[in-house]
């Protein structure tokens, strides 16, 4: 399914690619100019019972991922949002910047709590309860 580039680079469509950031792991970065609304990704996985690690609650549903879409970091002011499992732009997002979503805009509970560096002027600090 990737492509693999070189070492910690993959490119999966032309809307994105994943790349591993030192010191905070996998992340993925608009390849592209995108606009706003437009379809970057499917969230792909098997329903489950339990939240993991990399879940995400899309229409009442517990999905565990098993495509790319696994390594979306969150943002307080994140610039995409899942409409059931399609992942959209929620602003024009410029070749080169992460897309991330708020992982608190669908789930009810972090299983794997962490303090936020989003770096936003709205960033909630502590995600989850840890
Ligand atoms: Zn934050």
């Amino acid at each position: 399914m990737w492509r693999k580039l070189f070492r910690n680079f993959y490119l999966e469509s032309d809307k994105f690619i994943i790349r591993v950031v030192e010191g905070k792991g996998e992340a993925i970065f608009a390849h592209r100019d995108l606009a706003i609304g437009e379809t970057i990704g499917c969230f792909e996985g098997v329903p489950v019972a339990h939240p993991t690690k990399y879940s995400l609650t899309l229409d009442g549903v517990i999905v565990d991922p098993s495509g790319s879409l696994k390594f979306l970091n969150h943002s307080c002011t994140a610039n995409s949002f899942f409409s059931g499992r399609i992942l959209k732009a929620d602003r024009d997002i410029p070749s080169g910047e992460e897309i991330t979503i708020d992982y608190l805009a669908t789930e009810k509970e972090i299983s794997n709590g962490f303090l936020c560096r989003c770096g936003s002027d709205y960033c909630r600090g502590r995600i989850g309860n840890f």
